[in-house]
């Protein structure tokens, strides 16, 4: 088994301004699994709110690599006691859940989904993100999203009302708003909810800090509108406690570390009466057909993060009506794009570790 990882700057389109800050660029860690004539690859999107960046990303999948043993298609133990050995970093942990997923679909020679048995025809209209910028602007990118069934607006800034009045005059799709944490003030935050709600709005998510859970606990006995855990959920064992303060939970590759773990949230949250948002950072079209896999369990679809870029390194999946589709491919159905990513680059992998038989 060769295992090769190697790091790739994703070009955004447009600037990406959450209340946290702005981006123009993400970095994703991209890890290849070679093993007798099959390839399975994962994408790691290290993130600093989790503590993570791409050089911790790296050193834990140095760790974990070095861990694992030749069996890439029986890897259910192995990952579990991999993990093990390195603490957080789950962006790192996706991408070999991932890599390993793809290389198991790819070894019965059927999509991930079909081999879960998931009806891909159950996938849900995606929302598309409009980050926070000036109010004009942010109508001009609600009117190029014209296609998309939902819009997700990012607040927590200066003026909300502003964005959102903008945006309401160029559309009447229903909207999503992500605060991000953005709001400090439990009785502020509510009136800004209760306004939101005569504005065609549909969920807020994570209207304040995740270590306020109590303070958003009140706003939920108080809300018009259902209330999403974002950055509130992070491994599964944090769903515990939720319910009281959330409707329903954003669940996302990269914040509870790959497939496995994702499917273990997503059935926790069910027994919990949690509705199931699947989301994603920004990542490329491997992260997101990842997620795809997975789609049709999920109530509410935010899986844009590839849309965002101008330099997706993989290609495969199909935007049709709102929805993002996966392909009938094996595995999670994605190849990389030969113009970007060019996997036999032995000088741009990071490292290589080489487990002959
Ligand atoms: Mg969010």
């Amino acid at each position: 088994m060769l295992v090769t990882v190697l790091g790739k700057t994703l070009e955004l389109r447009h600037a990406f301004t959450i209340s946290r800050g702005t981006k123009t660029k993400g970095e994703s860690v991209f890890v290849n699994v070679k093993h007798e004539g099959l390839v399975g690859w994962g994408e790691a999107s290290p993130n600093a709110r989790y503590g993570e960046t791409t050089a911790t990303a790296m050193t834990a999948l140095a760790t974990m690599i070095d861990g694992l043993e030749e069996r890439p298609a029986a890897f259910v133990h192995e990952l579990s006691r991999v993990f093990g050995m390195v603490e957080g970093e789950y962006a790192a942990k996706a991408a070999l859940d991932m890599a390993l997923h793809d290389y198991l679909g790819k070894s019965l020679g059927a999509p991930l989904y079909r081999v879960w048995g998931l009806d891909p025809g159950r996938i849900l209209p995606t929302s598309m993100t409009i980050a926070m910028a000036d109010p004009e602007v942010m109508a001009a990118r609600a009117r190029e999203a014209r296609d998309f069934h939902f819009l997700k607006i990012k607040l927590g800034g200066a003026d909300d009302r502003a964005m959102i009045r903008a945006i309401r005059n160029v559309t009447d799709r229903p909207l999503r708003v992500d605060a991000n944490e953005g709001w400090h003030d439990r009785e502020a935050a509510l009136r800004e909810i209760e306004w939101l709600a005569t504005q065609k709005v549909e969920l807020v998510e994570q209207p304040m800090p995740a270590a306020q859970l109590e303070d958003v606990a009140w706003i939920k006995e108080r809300s018009p509108l259902a209330l999403i855990a974002d950055e509130s959920f992070t491994t599964t064992r944090s769903l515990l406690g939720l319910a009281e303060a959330y409707h329903g939970v954003n669940i996302k590759l990269q914040k509870c570390g790959g497939l496995l773990a994702a499917r273990e949230a997503i059935a926790i949250a069910r027994t919990m009466g949690l509705s199931v948002m699947l989301g994603c950072m920004l990542e490329s079209s491997l992260g997101i057909a990842a997620a795809c896999q997975l789609a049709p369990l999920a109530d509410i679809l935010d899986l844009d993060g590839n849309l965002l870029l101008s330099n997706d390194p993989f290609d495969g999946l199909t935007l049709r009506d709102g929805c993002v589709l996966p392909s009938d491919r094996p595995g999670l159905g994605v190849s990389p794009n030969q113009g970007i990513m060019q996997p036999e680059d032995e000088d741009e992998a990071l490292f290589s570790q080489r487990r002959e038989d």
